[in-house]
């Protein structure tokens, strides 16, 4: 273990779990923020959440390799602990969780999770064996973490659902929290991967919160028909240049089934390429 500022930095499970056990005898209600690093706002938003919910704020960063496919950007993930640090010295974070891939994934390692139908659609289908990934690491960071309140970003959407059904289907006892989209002025979701955009396409990435925006739109003036509300939303990518879009869907807001016609509580998701940085973003109806 390690200080930097008033932040423990813990890089061992047996180490985390200890202080965790030591923790929960006390009765500290320990908070949780999961995240790959690469801090911005939205990480900082539910920390700060974290920090009012519990006794102990534990954040974990993990550039986790079993959510990423063979071709996509894990080796050149932006990984900088000092800079995330400097971040959050102010906000009361106890404890970072920051561990080596050989720490979470000894060899020999052959236990994943899945949750099977909301790992599905979306980002399921684009990206085979995400989810798996993510739920995997999760539910191994909450039997290091042992948190009573765990945060996640409604930027994620779909992994926030899969969360919350994991822990009712496996019955954990952890209190998971949705935060929304933390966004800059000018409406494009905040992400670690932003940092991957040249200023033209920065400006071309505005294209999703604006098609989000004009469907949210046009329901709200009475429009239901799914089909009209995703054309004119991927016009709006169009304009923009954007081409390579995985997807651009309104599922309902829980199950994320198809629907026959948009209804309040659906959710809008895009995923996109821009250059190099494949985007997400979302809005409920
Ligand atoms: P990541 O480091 O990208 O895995 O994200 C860690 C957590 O931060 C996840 O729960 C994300 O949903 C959340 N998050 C990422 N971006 C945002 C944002 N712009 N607003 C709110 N939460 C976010």
């Amino acid at each position: 273990m390690t200080e930097n500022s008033n932040i423990k930095i813990v890089n061992e499970v047996k180490e985390m779990q200890a202080l965790s056990n030591s923790l929960k005898k006390e009765g500290s209600l320990i908070s949780f923020v999961p995240t790959m690093g690469a801090l911005h706002e939205g990480h900082l938003s539910l920390m700060s959440t974290a920090k009012e919910k519990g006794d102990f704020l534990v954040v974990s960063i993990f550039v986790n390799p079993t959510q990423f496919g063979p071709n996509e950007d894990f080796n050149k993930y932006t990984r900088d602990l000092d800079g995330d640090i400097k971040k959050i010295s102010d906000i009361g974070v106890d404890v970072v969780f920051f561990p080596e891939v050989d720490e979470i994934y000894p060899e020999g390692f052959e236990t994943y999770i899945e949750v099977q139908q909301l790992q599905k659609p979306l980002c399921g289908e684009f990206r085979p064996g995400h989810f798996q990934g993510v739920a995997t690491v999760v539910l191994k960071l909450f039997n290091i973490v042992k948190p009573d309140i765990a945060i996640f970003g409604e930027k994620d959407y779909q992994q926030l659902l899969i969360i919350k059904k994991m822990v009712r289907d496996l019955h954990l006892e952890i209190e998971i929290i949705g935060m929304p989209i933390i966004r800059e002025g000018d409406g494009l979701a905040l992400s670690s991967r932003n940092a991957y955009l040249s200023d033209e396409q920065r400006l071309q990435a505005l294209a999703l919160s604006n098609s989000l925006n004009n469907i949210k739109r046009m329901f709200n003036d009475g429009e239901n028909n799914i089909g009209n509300l995703v054309e004119a939303g991927t016009s709006i990518l169009n304009e923009s240049s954007i081409k390579d879009i995985d997807y651009l869907e309104i599922r309902d807001g829980n199950t994320l089934e198809d629907q026959e016609e948009a209804k309040k509580g659906d959710i809008v998701a895009i995923a996109a390429k821009v250059g190099n940085a494949r985007l997400i973003d979302n809005t409920k109806l």
